[in-house]
Protein backbone atom coordinates (compact mmCIF):
# COMPACT_ATOMS: atom_id res chain seq x y z
CA UNK A 1 0.00 0.00 0.00
CA UNK A 2 1.29 3.45 -0.60
CA UNK A 3 -0.14 6.62 -0.32
CA UNK A 4 0.05 9.55 -2.75
CA UNK A 5 1.46 13.28 -1.23
CA UNK A 6 -2.11 15.24 -1.37
CA UNK A 7 -0.63 17.91 0.57
CA UNK A 8 2.37 20.21 -1.37
CA UNK A 9 2.45 23.71 -3.09
CA UNK A 10 -0.87 25.62 -2.98
CA UNK A 11 -2.30 23.90 -0.06
CA UNK A 12 -2.76 25.79 3.11
CA UNK A 13 -2.62 24.19 6.29
CA UNK A 14 -4.05 25.05 9.98
CA UNK A 15 -2.11 23.73 12.94
CA UNK A 16 -2.34 24.23 16.22
CA UNK A 17 -0.01 23.70 18.96
CA UNK A 18 2.82 24.65 16.08
CA UNK A 19 5.89 25.98 18.27
CA UNK A 20 5.82 22.71 20.15
CA UNK A 21 8.42 19.86 20.12
CA UNK A 22 6.54 17.45 17.58
CA UNK A 23 4.24 19.84 15.55
CA UNK A 24 7.62 21.80 14.94
CA UNK A 25 8.57 19.34 12.93
CA UNK A 26 5.43 18.68 11.25
CA UNK A 27 5.18 22.45 10.39
CA UNK A 28 9.15 21.80 8.96
CA UNK A 29 7.78 18.87 7.29
CA UNK A 30 4.71 20.45 5.43
CA UNK A 31 7.25 23.84 4.83
CA UNK A 32 9.49 21.72 2.74
CA UNK A 33 6.82 20.52 0.89
CA UNK A 34 6.13 23.89 -0.18
CA UNK A 35 2.66 23.99 1.65
CA UNK A 36 1.67 27.56 3.40
CA UNK A 37 1.39 27.30 7.00
CA UNK A 38 -0.04 29.13 10.01
CA UNK A 39 0.81 28.01 13.58
CA UNK A 40 -1.49 28.73 16.38
CA UNK A 41 0.64 28.52 20.05
CA UNK A 42 0.15 30.12 23.49
CA UNK A 43 3.43 28.89 24.12
CA UNK A 44 2.41 27.59 27.43
CA UNK A 45 4.52 24.58 26.76
CA UNK A 46 6.11 25.24 23.05
CA UNK A 47 8.21 28.07 22.14
CA UNK A 48 9.15 30.59 19.62
CA UNK A 49 12.49 29.16 19.27
CA UNK A 50 11.33 26.11 17.63
CA UNK A 51 10.32 28.00 14.87
CA UNK A 52 12.24 30.79 14.82
CA UNK A 53 14.48 29.56 12.14
CA UNK A 54 11.16 30.13 9.69
CA UNK A 55 10.64 33.39 10.90
CA UNK A 56 11.99 34.93 6.99
CA UNK A 57 9.54 32.45 5.62
CA UNK A 58 6.73 33.95 3.46
CA UNK A 59 4.56 30.83 3.77
CA UNK A 60 4.68 30.59 7.81
CA UNK A 61 2.94 32.53 9.93
CA UNK A 62 2.88 32.04 13.66
CA UNK A 63 -0.28 33.61 15.76
CA UNK A 64 0.29 34.06 19.65
CA UNK A 65 -3.22 32.92 21.14
CA UNK A 66 -5.35 30.23 23.22
CA UNK A 67 -7.53 28.28 21.14
CA UNK A 68 -9.39 27.26 24.43
CA UNK A 69 -10.87 30.90 23.48
CA UNK A 70 -11.89 30.68 20.00
CA UNK A 71 -9.88 31.78 16.93
CA UNK A 72 -7.97 35.01 17.14
CA UNK A 73 -8.68 37.94 14.48
CA UNK A 74 -5.61 37.65 12.48
CA UNK A 75 -5.47 38.30 8.46
CA UNK A 76 -3.63 34.90 8.02
CA UNK A 77 -7.04 32.64 8.88
CA UNK A 78 -9.25 34.77 7.00
CA UNK A 79 -8.36 31.85 3.70
CA UNK A 80 -9.67 28.94 3.86
CA UNK A 81 -7.27 25.96 4.97
CA UNK A 82 -7.45 22.53 2.91
CA UNK A 83 -6.68 20.83 6.35
CA UNK A 84 -6.78 21.64 10.00
CA UNK A 85 -4.57 19.69 12.38
CA UNK A 86 -5.18 20.00 16.30
CA UNK A 87 -1.97 19.45 18.02
CA UNK A 88 -2.26 21.47 20.64
CA UNK A 89 -1.41 20.31 24.27
CA UNK A 90 0.71 20.09 27.09
CA UNK A 91 1.69 16.87 26.87
CA UNK A 92 4.24 15.47 29.54
CA UNK A 93 3.75 13.83 33.06
CA UNK A 94 4.29 17.25 34.43
CA UNK A 95 1.78 18.93 33.00
CA UNK A 96 -0.72 16.59 34.21
CA UNK A 97 -0.10 17.98 37.59
CA UNK A 98 0.97 21.75 36.70
CA UNK A 99 -1.50 22.31 34.18
CA UNK A 100 -4.62 20.13 34.41
CA UNK A 101 -7.30 22.20 33.49
CA UNK A 102 -5.89 24.11 30.54
CA UNK A 103 -5.29 19.95 29.32
CA UNK A 104 -8.99 19.71 30.10
CA UNK A 105 -9.33 22.84 27.89
CA UNK A 106 -7.67 22.45 25.42
CA UNK A 107 -9.04 18.93 24.19
CA UNK A 108 -12.45 19.95 25.02
CA UNK A 109 -13.45 23.64 24.04
CA UNK A 110 -9.59 23.38 21.90
CA UNK A 111 -10.78 20.49 19.54
CA UNK A 112 -14.45 21.59 18.96
CA UNK A 113 -13.14 25.06 18.08
CA UNK A 114 -11.09 23.12 15.64
CA UNK A 115 -12.94 20.87 14.25
CA UNK A 116 -15.53 23.86 13.76
CA UNK A 117 -12.93 25.68 11.64
CA UNK A 118 -12.14 22.28 9.47
CA UNK A 119 -15.89 21.81 8.98
CA UNK A 120 -16.69 25.79 7.77
CA UNK A 121 -13.62 25.20 5.32
CA UNK A 122 -14.63 21.12 4.01
CA UNK A 123 -11.07 21.23 5.54
CA UNK A 124 -9.76 17.77 5.97
CA UNK A 125 -8.96 17.46 9.49
CA UNK A 126 -6.31 15.45 12.01
CA UNK A 127 -6.16 15.01 15.33
CA UNK A 128 -3.08 14.16 17.46
CA UNK A 129 -4.42 11.36 19.75
CA UNK A 130 -2.12 9.30 22.16
CA UNK A 131 -1.02 5.72 23.16
CA UNK A 132 -2.24 6.68 26.70
CA UNK A 133 -5.85 6.81 24.94
CA UNK A 134 -5.25 3.05 25.96
CA UNK A 135 -3.96 3.53 29.72
CA UNK A 136 -2.61 1.14 31.62
CA UNK A 137 -2.90 -1.56 29.02
CA UNK A 138 -4.35 -5.15 29.86
CA UNK A 139 -3.45 -5.78 26.29
CA UNK A 140 -0.01 -6.20 24.51
CA UNK A 141 0.89 -4.68 22.25
CA UNK A 142 -1.92 -2.47 21.91
CA UNK A 143 -4.18 -2.81 18.49
CA UNK A 144 -6.44 0.59 17.72
CA UNK A 145 -9.35 -1.97 18.60
CA UNK A 146 -8.27 -2.29 22.47
CA UNK A 147 -10.33 0.13 24.46
CA UNK A 148 -8.29 0.71 26.81
CA UNK A 149 -7.68 0.46 31.07
CA UNK A 150 -8.13 4.39 31.96
CA UNK A 151 -8.65 5.48 35.62
CA UNK A 152 -10.77 8.04 34.91
CA UNK A 153 -9.93 9.90 38.27
CA UNK A 154 -6.69 9.92 38.12
CA UNK A 155 -3.85 11.89 38.22
CA UNK A 156 -2.74 11.15 34.41
CA UNK A 157 -6.92 11.07 33.59
CA UNK A 158 -6.82 14.98 32.66
CA UNK A 159 -4.71 13.89 29.62
CA UNK A 160 -5.67 10.82 28.68
CA UNK A 161 -9.74 11.47 28.99
CA UNK A 162 -9.28 15.07 27.04
CA UNK A 163 -8.02 13.03 24.37
CA UNK A 164 -10.25 10.41 24.20
CA UNK A 165 -12.97 13.19 24.60
CA UNK A 166 -11.40 14.57 21.64
CA UNK A 167 -11.43 11.59 19.97
CA UNK A 168 -14.58 11.38 20.59
CA UNK A 169 -15.83 14.33 19.14
CA UNK A 170 -13.73 13.94 16.08
CA UNK A 171 -15.75 11.00 15.43
CA UNK A 172 -18.59 12.55 15.79
CA UNK A 173 -17.91 15.55 13.28
CA UNK A 174 -16.99 12.37 10.67
CA UNK A 175 -20.54 10.86 11.07
CA UNK A 176 -22.98 13.25 11.99
CA UNK A 177 -21.56 16.01 9.40
CA UNK A 178 -19.44 13.77 7.00
CA UNK A 179 -16.12 15.81 7.50
CA UNK A 180 -13.05 13.68 6.55
CA UNK A 181 -11.16 13.10 9.74
CA UNK A 182 -8.43 11.18 10.83
CA UNK A 183 -7.07 10.59 14.40
CA UNK A 184 -3.51 9.30 15.11
CA UNK A 185 -2.28 7.78 18.70
CA UNK A 186 1.14 8.64 19.11
CA UNK A 187 3.33 6.33 20.98
CA UNK A 188 6.55 7.88 22.85
CA UNK A 189 8.44 10.44 20.85
CA UNK A 190 11.98 11.87 21.24
CA UNK A 191 14.12 14.44 19.34
CA UNK A 192 15.39 17.59 18.95
CA UNK A 193 13.37 20.61 20.79
CA UNK A 194 11.88 18.68 23.58
CA UNK A 195 12.55 20.77 26.78
CA UNK A 196 15.31 19.13 29.13
CA UNK A 197 12.87 20.05 32.00
CA UNK A 198 9.57 18.83 30.25
CA UNK A 199 9.27 15.31 32.66
CA UNK A 200 10.21 12.49 29.86
CA UNK A 201 12.21 9.55 30.87
CA UNK A 202 14.67 10.60 27.75
CA UNK A 203 15.04 14.47 28.12
CA UNK A 204 15.43 14.13 31.80
CA UNK A 205 18.38 11.04 31.59
CA UNK A 206 19.85 12.91 28.96
CA UNK A 207 19.77 16.21 31.06
CA UNK A 208 21.21 14.03 33.88
CA UNK A 209 23.32 11.76 32.06
CA UNK A 210 25.14 15.24 30.56
CA UNK A 211 25.63 16.90 34.00
CA UNK A 212 26.97 13.82 35.24
CA UNK A 213 23.98 14.06 37.73
CA UNK A 214 22.96 10.35 39.13
CA UNK A 215 19.90 9.44 36.64
CA UNK A 216 16.38 8.96 38.25
CA UNK A 217 15.12 5.49 37.13
CA UNK A 218 11.21 5.32 38.37
CA UNK A 219 9.77 2.12 40.31
CA UNK A 220 12.63 -1.21 39.27
CA UNK A 221 13.06 -0.02 35.87
CA UNK A 222 11.38 -3.20 34.41
CA UNK A 223 8.69 -0.66 32.78
CA UNK A 224 9.42 -0.85 28.80
CA UNK A 225 8.44 1.52 26.37
CA UNK A 226 8.72 1.85 22.68
CA UNK A 227 10.36 4.68 21.90
CA UNK A 228 9.77 6.95 18.60
CA UNK A 229 12.06 9.51 17.00
CA UNK A 230 10.40 11.91 15.60
CA UNK A 231 11.52 12.16 11.94
CA UNK A 232 9.33 8.25 11.99
CA UNK A 233 6.75 9.95 13.60
CA UNK A 234 6.07 13.08 11.31
CA UNK A 235 6.73 10.53 8.09
CA UNK A 236 3.81 8.31 9.73
CA UNK A 237 1.09 11.41 10.79
CA UNK A 238 1.93 13.24 6.95
CA UNK A 239 0.82 9.86 5.42
CA UNK A 240 -2.19 9.73 7.24
CA UNK A 241 -2.64 13.12 6.56
CA UNK A 242 -2.40 12.52 3.00
CA UNK A 243 -4.72 9.30 2.79
CA UNK A 244 -8.54 9.24 3.42
CA UNK A 245 -7.91 6.70 6.43
CA UNK A 246 -10.25 7.81 9.46
CA UNK A 247 -8.20 6.13 12.16
CA UNK A 248 -7.57 5.64 14.84
CA UNK A 249 -3.80 4.37 13.46
CA UNK A 250 -1.47 3.69 15.98
CA UNK A 251 2.46 5.63 15.40
CA UNK A 252 5.33 4.66 16.83
CA UNK A 253 8.13 1.58 16.59
CA UNK A 254 7.82 -1.75 18.14
CA UNK A 255 11.05 -2.39 19.38
CA UNK A 256 10.67 -2.43 23.55
CA UNK A 257 13.24 -1.04 26.10
CA UNK A 258 13.67 -1.25 30.06
CA UNK A 259 13.98 2.15 31.42
CA UNK A 260 17.12 0.66 32.85
CA UNK A 261 18.31 -0.60 29.41
CA UNK A 262 17.41 3.43 28.33
CA UNK A 263 19.20 4.71 30.82
CA UNK A 264 22.05 2.61 30.68
CA UNK A 265 22.03 3.58 26.56
CA UNK A 266 21.62 6.93 27.36
CA UNK A 267 24.99 7.51 29.89
CA UNK A 268 26.76 5.34 27.46
CA UNK A 269 25.71 7.29 24.32
CA UNK A 270 26.60 10.86 26.46
CA UNK A 271 30.67 9.25 27.58
CA UNK A 272 28.99 10.08 31.39
CA UNK A 273 29.72 8.55 34.25
CA UNK A 274 26.67 8.85 36.06
CA UNK A 275 25.05 6.26 38.25
CA UNK A 276 21.70 4.94 37.96
CA UNK A 277 19.17 5.67 40.93
CA UNK A 278 15.68 3.70 41.88
CA UNK A 279 13.34 6.56 42.94
CA UNK A 280 9.62 6.01 43.63
CA UNK A 281 7.46 5.01 40.73
CA UNK A 282 4.81 7.61 39.62
CA UNK A 283 0.58 6.77 40.31
CA UNK A 284 -0.80 4.90 37.17
CA UNK A 285 2.53 5.08 35.19
CA UNK A 286 1.81 2.24 32.74
CA UNK A 287 3.68 -0.98 32.80
CA UNK A 288 4.06 -1.71 29.43
CA UNK A 289 3.33 0.36 25.73
CA UNK A 290 3.73 -0.63 22.26
CA UNK A 291 1.92 -0.41 19.53
CA UNK A 292 0.87 -2.88 17.09
CA UNK A 293 1.47 -1.11 13.71
CA UNK A 294 -0.39 -3.67 11.71
CA UNK A 295 -2.95 -0.76 10.58
CA UNK A 296 -0.42 1.29 10.17
CA UNK A 297 1.83 -0.56 7.78
CA UNK A 298 -1.57 -2.02 5.89
CA UNK A 299 -3.36 1.17 5.20
CA UNK A 300 -0.41 3.77 5.03
CA UNK A 301 2.82 2.02 3.88
CA UNK A 302 4.06 3.44 7.42
CA UNK A 303 7.38 1.72 8.47
CA UNK A 304 9.70 3.20 10.93
CA UNK A 305 13.38 3.95 9.88
CA UNK A 306 15.87 5.27 13.04
CA UNK A 307 16.30 3.36 15.57
CA UNK A 308 17.57 4.35 19.74
CA UNK A 309 20.80 4.45 19.32
CA UNK A 310 21.04 6.50 15.83
CA UNK A 311 17.56 8.45 17.36
CA UNK A 312 19.55 9.34 20.81
CA UNK A 313 22.89 10.33 19.10
CA UNK A 314 21.00 12.82 17.49
CA UNK A 315 18.98 13.86 20.21
CA UNK A 316 22.03 13.85 22.35
CA UNK A 317 23.52 16.04 20.20
CA UNK A 318 20.84 18.95 20.08
CA UNK A 319 20.78 18.61 23.90
CA UNK A 320 24.83 19.49 23.77
CA UNK A 321 24.24 22.53 21.22
P1 LIG B 1 4.45 20.20 23.23
O1 LIG B 1 3.98 20.64 24.56
O2 LIG B 1 5.86 20.45 22.87
O3 LIG B 1 3.50 20.81 22.08
C1 LIG B 1 2.18 21.22 22.30
C2 LIG B 1 2.02 22.65 21.87
O4 LIG B 1 0.66 23.06 22.08
C3 LIG B 1 2.90 23.63 22.67
O5 LIG B 1 3.61 24.47 21.78
C4 LIG B 1 1.88 24.42 23.50
O6 LIG B 1 2.34 25.72 23.82
C5 LIG B 1 0.67 24.39 22.59
N1 LIG B 1 -0.61 24.61 23.29
C6 LIG B 1 -1.07 23.97 24.38
N2 LIG B 1 -2.28 24.44 24.74
C7 LIG B 1 -2.59 25.41 23.84
C8 LIG B 1 -3.70 26.28 23.67
N3 LIG B 1 -4.74 26.26 24.53
N4 LIG B 1 -3.70 27.15 22.63
C9 LIG B 1 -2.66 27.19 21.76
N5 LIG B 1 -1.58 26.39 21.87
C10 LIG B 1 -1.53 25.51 22.90
O7 LIG B 1 4.13 18.62 23.17
P2 LIG B 1 4.47 17.53 22.06
O8 LIG B 1 5.13 16.40 22.76
O9 LIG B 1 5.13 18.11 20.89
O10 LIG B 1 3.00 17.04 21.69
C11 LIG B 1 2.30 17.54 20.56
C12 LIG B 1 1.01 16.77 20.40
O11 LIG B 1 1.27 15.38 20.22
C13 LIG B 1 0.11 16.90 21.65
O12 LIG B 1 -1.23 16.98 21.22
C14 LIG B 1 0.37 15.60 22.37
O13 LIG B 1 -0.74 15.22 23.15
C15 LIG B 1 0.60 14.63 21.22
N6 LIG B 1 1.41 13.49 21.65
C16 LIG B 1 2.75 13.62 21.84
C17 LIG B 1 3.48 12.51 22.26
C18 LIG B 1 4.98 12.56 22.47
O14 LIG B 1 5.57 11.53 22.78
N7 LIG B 1 5.64 13.68 22.29
C19 LIG B 1 2.84 11.28 22.48
C20 LIG B 1 1.48 11.22 22.30
C21 LIG B 1 0.77 12.32 21.86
Amino acid sequence: MSVQQRYGAGHRILISGGAGFVPSHVVDALIDRGCTVVAIDNFVTGARDNVAHLAAEPRFTLIEADITEGLPAHPALAERFDAVMHMASPASPTDFAKLPIEILKVGSQGTMTMLDRALADAARFLMASTSEAYGDPLVHPQPESYWGNVNPIGVRAVYDESKRFSEAATMAYHRFHGLSTAIVRIFNTYGPRMRPDDGRAIPTFIDQALRGAPITVHGTGSQTRSITYVDDLVRGILLLLDSNETGPINCGTEHELTMLELAELIVRLCGSDSRIDLVARTADDPEKRRPDLTLARNLLGYEPRVGPEDGLRRTIDFFKA
